[in-house]
């Protein structure tokens, strides 16, 4: 434990992200959208409740990368905590520099543009984070001369807000992987050395495995990564251009000790492919990943989750190892657990587009045979009770109504697997970073007619998964008869809204 109570380097973030989102992760994504239907503070507690902290305002758990750069910073001689938004007064004394991380600072990154752009209404994410970056504790810190660094994957975004830049007094906004810049950036802070604007962290800069330091509080949910980096090589994807690291097992099982001491009992593996986790290039390999699993579930009496995994992964390790219903019976659907969770990407239906955007997203699967394999896989995980929530990229550079029309007939061939499938708009990052981003103006009745079927996809399991899977909690039937609300409301402003935007849309 921390054992100081004065903190020179504060570290947090705005509310929707210091959460357990009532202990499941996807609760989490109600902030990426506006308070539809909802005031915006029951729309707030259903996504983000408040969460439990100690006498200084420490949470009991944290977002992992904000646990990264705490365990970074404390490893080099700073004083230096994860304070909860509420309880940053405390420590305004003390502070020297405040660091403030976020997923998607102004709700530019998916899926949270869509909802913005659909219905109009910014999104809870931004409209608490510059809540909380106008706060009176803020505005004070900064007057006494507090030097403020922001970062996270979302960094980039303040170049996109540069007058809220200004606003804010933000010294310096770090974009990419920081271990191994930060300690040298807070030092310079601490010592009122001039700090530069915007640090990018290149490839070149990416921290060794040694650099990373093991986190020495609880995270949110008890998240831990296992691996970063992705060698498939999408082109609208920004992970792609980092190298593949993965985190040895002790190091793994040191962070679960961590969250379990601190009394989580559950673990999400964070990975952009969990199955490729001391894998072979894009093949996975069995032995490490029962490794992995063996080793977690030693440990983690409560359920495990992935954050992510590759389609085309999870085909071949089935098709060649049978290692999905593997996992699924010997370690994941064990002890009380009744489904796992895993984020996956669709992104096209088209191969066409799949062959020019992201060639080795089927690998080792030609990309012509790209639809096959996610219908595949979407099989696989339904016949192990392994619930995707699947992402679909609208308006990709070089999209034609062809592609659109194929991904329409791949939704409704995944009809009979439960799956919620997000869609989303195309924002330009990764190799296309320069590239427009996708307007609303651009919609055509191809895109309207593809994002109904993904909607009646979506509400049509949703419902099943709630009853059967999810919010089964007795303490979180006040949640559940919300979110029913919730779908019950959509469905109805669906019905309404689909003959207006139709009548509006490019033909
Ligand atoms: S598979 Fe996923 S993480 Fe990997 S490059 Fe493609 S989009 Fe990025």
């Amino acid at each position: 434990m921390i054992d100081v109570t004065s903190y020179e380097v504060v570290i947090t973030s705005d509310r929707t992200m210091m959460s357990n989102h009532h202990g499941k992760e996807f609760l989490g994504f109600l902030a990426t959208g506006p308070a539809v239907g909802l005031p915006e503070k029951l729309w707030m507690w259903l996504a983000a409740p408040k969460i439990k902290v100690d006498g200084e305002g420490r949470p009991i758990e944290a977002p992992y990368g904000l646990r990264k750069i705490e365990a970074k910073l404390i490893d080099a001689g700073f004083r230096a905590a994860v304070i909860d938004p509420d309880h940053i007064h405390k420590h305004l004394d003390g502070m020297k520099v405040l660091m403030v991380g976020h997923h998607d600072f102004f709700a530019y990154g998916p899926p949270s543009n869509e909802w913005w752009l659909i219905t109009g209404e910014e999104p809870v994410n931004r409209l608490s984070f510059m809540r909380f970056m106008r706060s009176e504790t803020v505005r004070k810190a900064k007057a006494k001369g507090v030097k403020v660094i922001a970062g996270g994957p979302a960094a980039w975004q303040w170049l996109w807000e540069l007058d809220f830049w200004r606003e804010c007094g933000i010294d310096v906004v770090v974009d990419g992987e920081a271990e191994r810049v930060i300690v040298d950036l807070v030092r310079k802070a601490l010592d009122g050395e001039e700090l530069p604007n915007y640090v990018f962290v290149g490839p070149a800069d990416t921290p060794s495995i040694d650099e990373i330091p093991v986190i020495k509080a609880a995270s949110v949910n008890g998240l831990i990564e296992v691996m970063r980096g992705c060698p498939r090589g999408c082109k609208f994807c920004s992970v792609t251009l980092r190298p593949l690291r993965f985190i040895p097992l002790d190091k793994i099982e040191k962070e679960i000790l961590v969250n379990i001491k601190s009394g989580i009992t559950n673990a999400i593996l964070h990975s952009e492919d969990v199955l490729l986790y001391g894998g072979d290039g894009i093949k996975p390999r069995p032995e490490a990943v029962i490794k992995l699993h063996e080793m977690v579930r030693k440990h983690v009496k409560g359920s495990i989750a992935w954050s992510h995994a590759s389609l085309a992964s999870i085909k071949y390790a089935e098709d060649n190892f049978k290692l999905i219903s593997r996992l699924a019976s010997e370690y994941l659907l064990t002890e009380g657990q009744n489904f796992l969770g895993v984020e996956v990407g669709i992104e096209t239906g088209s191969p066409r587009l799949a062959e020019i955007i992201m060639p080795a997203k089927s690998a080792p699967y030609p990309a012509s045979m790209w639809p096959e394999v996610v219908e595949d896989s979407f099989r696989i995980m339904h016949e192990n009770t392994i619930i995707p929530a699947a992402t679909l990229i609208i308006g990709l550079p070089g999209e034609n109504s062809y592609d659109v029309v194929k991904t329409a007939e791949l939704i409704d061939k995944l009809r009979p697997y439960r799956s919620i499938i997000v869609p989303m708009f195309f924002v330009p990052m990764g190799v296309l970073k320069n590239r427009d981003w996708f307007k609303k103006q651009y919609l055509t009745s191809d895109h309207i007619d593809l994002m109904i079927r993904i909607v009646n996809h979506t509400l049509y399991w949703a419902e099943d998964i709630m009853n059967k899977f999810y919010l089964r909690e007795p303490y979180l039937t006040p949640l559940r008869f919300l979110l029913k609300l919730f779908i019950q409301y959509v469905k109805w402003r669906l019905s309404r809204l689909v003959p207006v935007i139709e009548a509006t849309t490019h033909r």
